[in-house]
C-alpha cells in the first residue's frame, strides 16, 4: 500500500487536539470516554487521519473494557502490527497501514472466530454509517439477476 506521509504540523491542522495526541503521538483515550465505546450503529470505521476503511460494525463487540473492540479488520492489509514495549510489558500495537496512525492494541483474548481483540481508541476512528444488511441483500439480488 502506498504510504501517506505528512509532517506533525500538517496533521495538527487536520485533527483535533485529542485525535492528534492519540493517533499521531501514540496516546490512549480514557476508558469509557470515547464516542464509539458504547456505540453499535451499522457502518464502517475509517482511519481518522487518512480515511482508510479499517473495521466494520459487523465485527464489533461489547468487550466491557471501555474502548471500542473488534475481532477482525475489514482487510488484513489495512492494519499493521508493531511490537510495543513502552509500558514495561510486551504488547502488540495496531497502526493504520497507510499513514501509520496509532489505533490501539491487539490482544489474544477476543471472541471466536478469530480469538482476537482489537482494542482501539475512538479518537483514531471516523465512523461512516452504511446499511450493511441492505447492501448485502442488494448484492445478492444483483447476482441472481445475472
Ligand atoms: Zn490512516
Amino acid at each position: 500500500m502506498e504510504k501517506i506521509r505528512k509532517s506533525d504540523e500538517e496533521w495538527r491542522r487536520l485533527l483535533t487536539h485529542e485525535q492528534f495526541r492519540v493517533a499521531r503521538q501514540g496516546g490512549t483515550e480514557r476508558a469509557f470516554s470515547g464516542r464509539y465505546d458504547d456505540f453499535y450503529e451499522p457502518g464502517i470505521y475509517h482511519c481518522v487521519c487518512c480515511g482508510l476503511p479499517l473495521f466494520s460494525s459487523e465485527t464489533k463487540y461489547h468487550s466491557g473494557t471501555g474502548w471500542p473492540s473488534f475481532w477482525e479488520p475489514v482487510d488484513p492489509e489495512h492494519v499493521v502490527a508493531v511490537k510495543d514495549t513502552s509500558q514495561g510489558v510486551v504488547r502488540t500495537e495496531v497502526r493504520c497501514a497507510r499513514c501509520d496512525a496509532h489505533l490501539g492494541h491487539v490482544f489474544k483474548d477476543g471472541p471466536p472466530p478469530t480469538g482476537l481483540r482489537y482494542c482501539l481508541n475512538s479518537a483514531s476512528l471516523k465512523f461512516e454509517r452504511v446499511n450493511l444488511r441492505v447492501s448485502v441483500s442488494e448484492a445478492e439480488e444483483f447476482s441472481h439477476q445475472k
